[in-house]
């Protein structure tokens, strides 16, 4: 289809039957909506046809293929997006006249599929696009959440949370694979039988779920790989117990069917933390289990073989929430296709790898042993085994079963999931260098040691595509017509820019932009908040989600540290600065929800304060999401990526704002570490403890006390926070960073704000004295991005991870 190019007049035609076959309406009478409509239906099809096609060529070289399981999607919208990857805006724009609307119009209906919650899931998107467009052949696994992650609405300063019903309008990028449907089966009672061909498992009394599949095509740039991202949307099998519905008893069959329906009902809204509840398990089981089987079976249709299985298939676990495929996996190839247990391992093993996100004692997920006993029997069994198996072998090789021990997958009466994806996987990857050395070092160090040489790091990426060239069109063309097109598929040539560092054209130009994007979200500013922002200030934004690790209360501190000089009139230091905050909290997390409330009330304080305001202001806005990021990263100038050092994994909002044109306040963590060895040090704002300087004074421990006593600004700070804002106290914060039963300050914004405060004073100071050397900051750091693209993620994934290569190579 898409071979026959396409042409505004075609797109048209395409678009009118749509509408006729839908609304059987005029094309010129047809809504705003309805036009949104028929043409995302149209585009999905060409999508549709496109993937067949790709398929159709990979089918017949018998390539190898990857599945990306992952609990989280957070794509943002579509529309935008595979227009400008199918390189056909210009065409639909233009056939878009006779329906009297605009392409703008109808990208502002779409709404954001927040199927995840932040990093972790935009990463997968981003794997996604970049995968489509190196031609991978690659399935994305998730749930077809009803309610994805909540809206955002700060009511009287604290965060309230609404539902998202994204399938409102989202819903015509998902085709129904309802032919493709399985059934995952939970609780019930395990019966061994020995047959005359051997052991044979039954399943009695089992609660069966059925899976039925949704999927979205994810278009490449100018590529001919389409990702599929298929979400399983669970249903009860007997969608009614007709026994009570033929006796009348209607609420409770359709009470019945509520359980079901459950699993895939709304998505934990948790970012770094787990929940140890029994939904969430089964919403585990339930994507790896209908994903496995969905896996198997299009292997056994094409090869009549699962000999082949590990040659063909790669399977990814995106952090371990998938982990039970390991399991599921081994159930499939023992019970229903009758391998042993040797040969179904060796199967599993040489298919999976793992990506750990995260070293927060918090976030590593624990499941109780008898949760997983009583609602997925026959897995329980076989983690047993795998353990049982491992523990014999390991005291074995390493003559000490005490050592052994502690990499078991069970303790304390929980299943440990990172020692299960360890175990299961052939390569285990860590998302940036520093977290993957503190992964060696700490919680893999025994399975470093025990298997050296399966951890490996791959530092994460973002897609500039929709980063850059679709979020900010002003900075694409710039580098267009520097660069020429050639960095949109080899972002390494962004490099080239670094020539144009002397270039005061190029300068200039670059800090026009930068105004453009400020006035954009000043407009936004003013309608969303009423609050007038200074679009000459520098523009300091921290966005992200919101976590005591994160450190928005270090950045808070500072904001009030400047609110106290300002009203004491030590000026002399203060420059105007507007701090723009967009971070959710997780409904449970009741000091992250604090902390915004905190920032609001700053907020509202500036706000009705002229002599403060004529300096600095602050504003929160409401919602993170992709299309907020979409919208404030290109306006950064400077990006606050400040969290504790060897706490965050590594981050991929340093990279988006990087590659924006903004410089970095970062501490040495994540991958601002990688930024920092791209862009030198003297292009980057770098502050704070280092990871093992912060371990060992915890160690030793860390008093926040001993900083307070000694710092007269730290005790302005508590005295502002315990006389409280408009009537409000913040005394709850103050004890927190105080300490008193428990650790104060423990993430050691008292050890690091010194640090913090000098920094900031040396970049805003550069800001205002020399704005050209600023800019040149800023070009060297877009120059230095290319490298932090999806792009390069993937190739890596593709060579050490999955064995894979692209379609047509
Ligand atoms: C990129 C992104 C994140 C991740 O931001 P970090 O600063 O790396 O934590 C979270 N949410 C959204 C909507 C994003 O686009």
């Amino acid at each position: 289809m898409l071979e026959q190019k396409i042409n505004a007049t075609l797109m048209e035609a395409l678009i009118d039957e749509e509408i006729s076959r839908y609304w059987n309406t005029e094309p010129h009478s047809a809504s705003t909506t309805q036009v949104y409509r028929a043409l995302s239906t149209v585009i999905r099809d060409l999508l549709l046809k496109k993937r067949n096609t790709f398929l159709k060529q990979f089918t017949k070289n018998q390539q190898k293929k990857v599945y990306y399981l992952c609990m989280e999607f957070l794509t943002g919208k579509s529309l935008r997006n595979n227009l400008y990857n199918l390189k056909i805006e210009q065409e639909v724009s233009e056939a878009l006249k006779k329906y009297n609307v605009s392409l703008e119009e109808l990208y502002s209906i779409e709404k954001d599929p927040g199927l995840g919650n932040g990093g972790l899931g935009r990463l997968a998107a981003c794997f996604m696009d970049s995968l489509a467009t190196g031609n991978f052949p690659a399935v994305g696994f998730s749930l077809k959440y009803e309610f994805g992650l909540f809206k955002q609405k700060i009511i009287d300063g604290w965060q309230t949370e609404l539902p998202d019903d994204w399938l409102t309008t989202s819903d015509v990028w998902l085709i129904p694979r309802t032919e493709e449907r399985v059934i995952v089966k939970f609780d019930g009672k395990i019966r061994e039988e020995w047959t005359d061909k051997g052991l044979k498992i039954h399943h009695d009394y089992p609660t069966q779920i059925e899976a039925v599949p949704y999927d979205m095509m994810i278009s490449g740039y100018d590529s001919k790989g389409v990702s599929l991202l298929r979400l399983w949307e669970s249903r009860s099998l007997n969608s009614i117990d007709m026994n009570l519905f033929s006796q009348g008893d209607y609420l409770r069959a359709l009470a019945e069917d509520s359980l079901g329906e459950a699993i895939s009902k709304v998505l934990y809204p948790s970012d770094n933390h787990y929940e140890g509840k029994i939904l969430r398990l089964k919403q585990q089981y339930f994507l790896v289990s209908a994903s496995a089987q969905n896996i198997v079976k299009v292997h056994y249709g094409k090869y009549n073989t699962l000999d082949n299985f590990s040659q063909k298939n790669a399977i990814h676990i995106n952090d371990t929430h998938p982990a039970l495929v390991i399991p599921e996996l081994m159930r499939i190839f023992m019970d229903d296709y009758n391998y042993s247990w040797d040969e179904a391992w060796k199967m599993v093993v040489d298919s999976v790898s793992y990506t750990n996100h995260t070293v927060l004692s918090e976030a590593l997920e624990t499941f109780e042993d008898n949760i997983i006993k009583v609602k997925i029997p026959r897995i329980h069994m076989i983690i047993a085994e795998i353990d049982r198996r491992f523990m014999d072998e390991a005291a074995h090789n390493l003559g000490d079963r005490n050592k052994a021990l502690k990499m078991s997958i069970f303790g304390y009466g929980k299943i440990n999931m990172a020692n299960l994806c360890i175990r299961g996987s052939h390569c285990v990857n860590g998302v940036a260098d520093l977290h993957t050395e503190i992964l060696k070092k700490t919680i893999f160090k025994d399975f470093n040691e025990y298997t050296p040489g399966k951890i490996i790091n791959v530092t994460n990426g973002i897609t500039h595509r929709r980063w850059v060239n679709q979020a900010n069109p002003l900075l694409k063309d710039l580098l267009t017509d520097i660069l020429g097109e050639e960095y949109y598929l080899n972002p390494e040539k962004l490099n080239l820019l670094k020539k144009y560092k002397n270039d005061q054209s190029v300068l200039t130009k670059l800090d026009e932009i930068k105004h453009q994007n400020k006035k954009r979200v000043a407009e936004h500013v003013s309608r969303q908040n009423h609050i007038n922002i200074d679009v000459d200030s520098i523009f300091d934004i921290q966005a992200k989600r919101l976590h005591e690790y994160k450190r928005q209360l270090l950045n808070a501190m500072r904001i009030i540290s400047l609110i106290i000089d300002i009203n004491e009139g030590n000026i002399a230091d203060i420059v105007p600065e507007t701090f723009i905050f967009a971070a959710k909290a997780a409904p449970g997390y009741f000091r992250a929800k604090e902390i915004i409330q905190l920032i609001f009330a700053l907020s509202d304080y500036i706000n009705k304060n002229t002599f403060v305001k004529k300096y600095i202001n602050v504003v929160f806005l409401e919602n993170y999401s992709v299309s907020l990021a979409e919208l404030i990263i290109p306006a950064g100038e400077i990006s606050e990526q400040i969290s504790l050092a060897g706490k965050e994994a590594s981050g991929t909002g340093n990279m988006k704002f990087m590659i924006n044109g903004a410089l970095t306040i970062g501490t040495c963590d994540g991958a601002n570490v990688e930024i920092i060895k791209e862009v030198g040090e003297e292009n980057f704002f770098l502050f704070g403890l280092r990871d093992h300087e912060v371990e060992s004074i915890w160690n030793h421990g860390y008093s926040s006390i001993q900083y307070y006593q000694k710092n007269l600004k730290l005790r302005k700070i508590i005295d502002f926070l315990n006389k409280g804002i408009n009537g409000k106290s913040f005394e709850s914060i103050s004890k927190y960073l105080l300490g008193g039963s428990a650790v104060g300050d423990p993430y050691m914004c008292f050890a690091d704000f010194d640090s913090y405060m000098e920094i900031h004073r040396k970049a805003s100071h550069l800001y205002y004295s020399d704005k050209m050397k600023w800019n040149q900051m800023s070009l060297m750091n877009i120059g230095s991005a290319g490298i932090f693209s999806s792009d390069r993620t993937v190739r890596e994934y593709a060579e050490k991870i999955w064995g894979l290569t692209p379609v047509n190579k």
